[in-house]
């Protein structure tokens, strides 16, 4: 029951939070609700973006059982809204081979305005010059958190209480980002999660009204603490490299997205495993 109750008293959502809770106590598995008392200290930082991340989140899952969140409900008090409409250009996943990618990248043009995808409270604002740029963070009532990076300006600061839809920054390119784009991430307990079969960015849609976390939701976890990298040092090509962690030059190829004859960079990161 912990993070049921907690949940619901932490205020700040309106007298209306009730309402559009999802959890539902009677699926909390007892590992979960061990973290009930953390809850707060997670939800009210305002200096980190994931300041209670379970060391094994799929440990704190009972297998079988689901958690369901409600995004969106027959009720107007709870509606998911698409941030921005526009391609997806950049799922969620291993990237250039060894870079994992924990949210979305979605297209559109700088000054764009971006929208507050559910109802919430700004948690975190500001700007991360290597990372997200100028980023903001929400809290929502139904347990999850957004993320959202790379504006050219916030429109919100923290403890701003949003509404779904409303405006919360213009579309940019800043941190670390090659041209305009929104990188939006759901998580849950700090964790991210892929949203992209749940969510028709082009089109604006939502296309599940509930989302269902599972030890599966969160399998690339495992994929990533067994993931094995090799830096590229001098002279080393990819025959040589297949050789010593004995795969095939194929394999390689596949996994970090290269042809058999690329030439490797001194310092190039390669996913071997
Ligand atoms: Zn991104």
């Amino acid at each position: 029951m912990g993070v049921f109750i907690l949940l619901l008293s932490l205020g700040g959502f309106g007298r209306d939070s009730s309402k559009v809770f999802a959890f539902s106590p009677r699926k909390l598995y007892e590992g979960l609700e061990k973290l009930s008392e953390q809850l707060p200290k997670m939800w009210w930082d305002r200096r980190c973006l994931a300041p209670f991340r379970p060391q094994d989140i799929t440990a704190l899952l009972a297998p079988n059982l689901p958690i369901t969140i409600k995004l969106q409900a027959s009720e107007e008090t709870l509606s998911f809204v698409v941030p921005v409409r526009g391609a997806l250009n950049s799922g969620f996943g291993f990237r250039w081979g060894w870079q994992f990618h924990y949210g979305l990248d979605i297209d559109l043009h700088w000054g764009d305005t971006v929208v507050a995808a559910m109802d919430g409270e700004v948690r975190l604002a500001g700007y991360d010059p290597g990372g997200y740029g100028y980023y903001c963070v929400i809290a929502h009532p139904n347990g999850l958190e957004t993320v959202y990076g790379h504006f050219s300006r916030l429109l919100v600061t923290p403890e701003t209480q949003v509404k779904a839809g409303q405006p919360i920054g213009l579309g940019g390119s800043t941190g670390l980002s090659t041209g305009p784009h929104l990188h939006f991430e759901v998580r849950f307990l700090g964790e991210p999660i892929d949203v992209s079969a749940l969510i028709d960015f082009p089109n604006g849609q939502l296309l599940e009204r509930e989302l269902h976390l599972s030890r599966e939701t969160f399998g690339h976890l495992k994929t990533l603490r067994n993931a094995v990298y090799h830096t590229v040092r001098p002279g080393e090509c990819l025959s040589v490299i297949a050789r010593r962690y004995r795969v095939s030059v194929g394999y390689l190829c596949r996994l970090n997205g290269l042809s058999p004859r690329s030439v490797l960079r001194v310092g190039q990161r390669l996913r071997i495993r």
